[in-house]
């Protein structure tokens, strides 16, 4: 393969792996639908943000953009010299991306604020004006590069999804705000840095600070080192992320093992609200006093929930890069809906092999640990997990059963009751003892004589995200959580200290996403709304999945008769889109007087015959399907769609 050039282009950059995903000129028509309802309907106006798309045009090009109520904003992506740059071509009424500052809302007194300090913590809800959407134009835009993304992706207010008193899932900074902490050799000690930071810039800051050699691997724009005419210049196979230099010790020792500790959901202004109370989390506070805390965290994955950013921090890579689009996503090709988050277990296999994981990476870099040598790497209850060899989410256990129980049963005092007694769903309710055995695994895995310690390690924490959801992200119970979540890590850090690793190991604590306090009394979930009002979708909230028509219109030479060609607009695996049979066409002229009824064979296709006295373009058709939207379109191709810009903005 030929270097590629790599003198700046103009060209917009669309997918980078086109499946279906956006919308296409066949679903003009049900696009705009659908956005329509979504931000126009009763529950749109009360609950949605905003709905975002990729969308084709019929020259084959690629912009993306968003909707809402006060306004739009269509861009376009271009490489430039470091990944992409984004190019806002249109707005219309007030850009609805337009604060992205990622500093915004760093602390409880700010977030607090924002919500107009409400007498009651439980409805401390932001609305869209008092919010910002940190890196915005990216974290869409990469969703829409997966095959696996969505027609739509619907981005709720921040106080407007579901029935638990927290949740997250949105663009916005307080649902997309992780905290982030570097401690440990080559780090800068003590020090508060006020620095850009996204979930993906921890996998390479990991790897610059273990040492790893540059590779030619594929940056942002899915382009190798070589394809865009340089040298090695990413440590991982493909790398959206930077190493954030600002927490590095130039002149320090290099860390001989890598431990992240993830705390599920946890709040940054929370976190740092915790820490003003100095007899408070002790062992987050000494991590963070040998280390470099973040002062406004790190922006997170789009959706911003569990098991795509997870794959994300693991990763280096955001989620239409790796795959695992959401918790719950649409495969087109096999028609069929898939729930990593749902199934919990064996979901190393949703991710793509685009990626490469930190495990991997451990891996390459050290060699897989075959009894005798190489580095032993260890997933705790993490939802990243390709590559580790001990990984429990995909019940690869290392270590006697029976000490892990004893080690179990140690601490199980510290569990506090107020979980199985208070907590709403099974899985909460239990999270304390889910925890407590993670932190068994965990100890048992530096305790265990039969392999080396674990030269990566990624543990997940999820107390405080069962807390946060049930609770909401300022009530005392989700405070609660972080305090035994505190208790957990003083553990992990007396155990590698008593076997004389803890100041060899570099420490990162973060979380895969923020946490908003939602109005339950909505019960609201507006990414459902298309469906529910008769629209042919699959819906994986935020997710929408059209199911469209795909229709071709040959007028024959003679002008006198028409050949229409009926597909589902989603391919096969094959890459063919099957033919729709027995779908109803009614043709009729601008008078809406009726010229004919055809309905296709199995091919999906019909012929009609032209009045003698009518252009095809003065023809409508009229296309129905049972379980697919219809399509109104013009015989020379055109469709009758919603002019959004007309009926939204009266432009
Ligand atoms: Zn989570």
């Amino acid at each position: 393969m030929t270097a590629a050039s790599s003198a700046p282009s103009t060209e917009c950059i669309g997918p980078e792996r086109p499946g279906g995903q956006g919308l296409d000129h066949n679903q003009e028509e049900s696009g705009n639908l659908a956005i329509h309802k979504l931000l126009t309907s009763d529950d749109g106006r009360a609950w949605t943000d905003f709905v975002a798309t990729a969308r084709q045009a019929q020259d084959g090009s690629w912009a993306y953009e968003a909707w809402a109520l006060r306004g739009m904003v269509r861009w376009v992506r271009r490489y430039a010299e470091h990944g992409y740059t984004y190019e806002v071509v249109e707005v219309v009424g007030e850009n609805p991306l337009e604060a992205q500052d990622h500093r915004a809302l760093s602390t409880l007194e700010e977030e607090l604020a924002a919500a107009g300090d409400p007498v009651d913590i439980q409805r401390a809800f932001v609305e869209p004006a008092a919010l910002t959407y940190p890196y915005a134009y990216e974290r869409i835009s990469q969703l829409f590069d997966s095959p696996n993304a969505p027609d739509l992706v619907v981005n709720p207010k921040s106080y407007t999804y579901g029935r638990q008193p927290g949740q997250h899932g949105a663009l916005d900074v307080i649902q997309s705000r992780s905290p982030l902490v570097f401690s440990g050799p080559g780090v800068r000690k003590g020090v508060v840095v006020s620095a850009e930071a996204r979930q993906v810039d921890i996998a390479p800051t990991i790897a610059r600070l273990m040492g790893f050699p540059l590779i030619d691997g594929r940056d942002q724009t899915g382009r190798t080192s070589s394809e865009r005419g340089l040298a090695p210049d990413v440590y991982l196979q493909r790398q959206d992320g930077r190493v954030l230099e600002e927490v590095i010790d130039p002149p320090a020792v290099k860390p001989e093992r890598v431990y992240i500790m993830l705390l599920d959901g946890q709040s940054h202004a929370e976190l740092l609200y915790r820490l003003e109370d100095l007899g408070a989390i002790p062992n987050l506070r000494r991590l963070i006093a040998n280390g470099t805390m973040l002062e406004h965290g790190s922006i997170t994955n789009f959706p911003s929930i569990t098991w795509p950013s997870h794959n994300a921090i693991g990763t280096g890579a955001w989620c239409g890069h790796h795959d695992i689009v959401n918790p719950s996503y649409y495969l087109r090709e096999t028609r069929e809906t898939v729930s990593p988050q749902g199934q919990q277990f064996d979901t190393a296999r949703f991710l793509g092999p685009g990626v490469e994981t930190l495990y991997e990476a451990f891996h390459r870099v050290y060699g897989r640990w075959d009894g005798e040598t190489g580095a032993f790497t260890a997933s705790i209850n993490e939802p990243c997990t390709r590559g580790a060899d001990h990984a429990s989410l995909e019940r690869r256990l290392v270590g006697d059963r029976g000490e892990l129980i004893v080690l179990t049963k140690e601490t199980e005092h510290e569990i506090s009751p107020r979980w199985y007694n208070e907590l709403e769903e099974d899985g909460h309710r239990l999270q304390g003892q889910i925890d407590n055995r993670a932190l068994a695994q965990a100890r048992q895995l530096f305790l265990d004589e039969s392999h080396p310690a674990p030269t990566f390690t990624f543990h997940e924490f999820a107390q405080p995200d069962s807390s946060a959801h049930d609770y909401g992200p300022h009530h005392e119970g989700a405070r609660e959580a972080l305090d035994e979540t505190d208790v957990r890590i003083g553990h992990v850090l007396r155990t590698l200290e008593a076997r004389g690793l803890l100041t060899s190991t570099l420490f990162v604590v973060t979380t895969d996403h923020g946490m908003a306090t939602q109005d339950v009394s909505l019960r609201a979930n507006p990414a459902r709304i298309p469906q529910r009002d008769g629209m042919a979708a699959v819906t994986t909230e935020p997710l929408v999945y059209l199911r469209d028509l795909h229709v071709e219109v040959v007028v024959h030479g003679d002008g006198r008769t028409a050949q229409l060609t009926v597909l589902d607009n989603d391919a096969e695996p094959s890459g063919e889109k099957p033919p729709v049979a027995d779908a109803e066409i009614l043709v009729s002229d601008h008078r809406d007087g009726k010229v004919a009824r055809v309905i296709t064979d199995a091919n999906g296709v019909a012929g009609i015959s032209i009045p003698a006295d009518l252009e095809p373009a003065d023809l409508r058709l009229a296309i129905h399907s049972e379980g697919i939207n219809s399509r109104h379109m013009r015989m020379d191709g055109t469709n009758f769609a919603l002019d959004l810009r007309d009926v939204l903005y009266g432009s």
